[in-house]
């Protein structure tokens, strides 16, 4: 098994564990298959060297082909999926990975996260527990979770002994999370930044349309450059190649700090997506 090391155009961020990740990757939530083949080799002909797809997503089986027949070296590639609600639990989480690995067709995983804590179910902490067991047979590099909340991440630290790798949360300038990437910062866990585009919606907000036209680029680099300068791994979407390979073109340019403020003022506190202390989607 052979990790990452700095080769792509794509400056990394160094995890707790040593581990690299491309601070830019690839997201693939609703890219249903049929497309998703498609859609990620586009990616990777782009430059992009980080893919993030679910079990939940239902692409994983063509997000591996793709980077398999790609003929790019696996060890080139950084590849996070994750473990869905109704599989949360110690031996039902080995019984997922051993699922997800067969589908993406990889024998090692880069990262691996709980999507979501579903706190009513309280199996969470089991769930990181058997997430620590693959960790230390090597099956996977680093081990994280998405939509957690301060409460769970505190309680996960303190009875597992481990703090995560990444926290992959939803977050943009309407939801700017500025408690929580507080909290991560303290804590040594990296922000991995989902919905990095408001799903699209804040691209035509006038705020970020005017910064574009100051910058002469478009306000999907714009919103990019605002996560990469904030320090958060962002992971954004697009089917559609020129955009795929327009939202990887934001190395060539920066926000100055009046531009920064200007995006952080629009944090409204609104979500795209649900609300992790209540979300149990899959639960029966
Ligand atoms: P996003 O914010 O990346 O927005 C994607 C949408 O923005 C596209 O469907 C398209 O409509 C538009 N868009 C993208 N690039 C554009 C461009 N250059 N010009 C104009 N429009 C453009 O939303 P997302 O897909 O929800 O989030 C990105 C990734 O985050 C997902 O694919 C997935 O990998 C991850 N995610 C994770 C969770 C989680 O619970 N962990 C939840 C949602 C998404």
């Amino acid at each position: 098994m052979t990790f990452r090391s700095e080769s792509s155009a794509v400056p990394s961020v160094i995890l707790n564990d040593g581990h690299l990740i491309p601070r830019l990757g690839f997201g693939v939530f609703q890219v249903p298959e049929g497309q998703t083949f498609d859609t990620v080799t586009a990616a990777l002909e782009a430059g992009y060297r980080s893919i993030d797809t679910a079990a939940a997503y239902g692409n994983e089986a063509e997000v591996g082909r793709a980077i398999t027949e790609s003929g790019i070296p696996r060890e080139d590639v950084f590849v996070t999926t994750k473990l869905w609600n109704s599989d949360q639990g110690y031996d039902s989480t080995l019984r997922a990975f051993d699922a997800s690995m067969e589908r993406l067709g990889f024998d090692y995983l880069d990262l691996y996260l709980i999507h979501w804590p579903v706190p009513q179910a309280d199996r969470y902490i089991d769930t990181f527990r058997a997430f620590q067991t693959l960790k230390s047979q090597g099956r996977i590099g680093s081990i994280g979770v998405s939509n957690f909340q301060i409460d769970h991440l505190r309680r996960l630290i303190g009875e597992t002994g481990e703090v995560p790798a990444v926290n992959q949360i939803e977050l943009h300038p309407a939801l700017a999370q500025t408690t929580l990437r507080a909290f991560h910062a303290e804590h040594g866990i990296a922000t991995e930044a989902w919905s990095p585009l408001g799903q699209g919606a804040e691209l035509k907000d006038p705020t970020v349309t005017t910064i574009a036209e100051q910058v002469g680029r478009t306000p999907a680099q714009v919103l990019i450059r605002w996560h990469l300068q904030l320090g958060n791994i962002v992971i954004p979407k697009s089917v559609t190649p020129s955009r795929i390979r327009e939202n990887f073109d934001v190395f060539g340019f920066e926000l100055d700090a009046d531009q920064m403020t200007t995006l952080s003022a629009l944090d409204t506190g609104s979500r795209v997506g649900p609300d992790p202390d209540t979300f149990a989607m899959g639960l029966d």
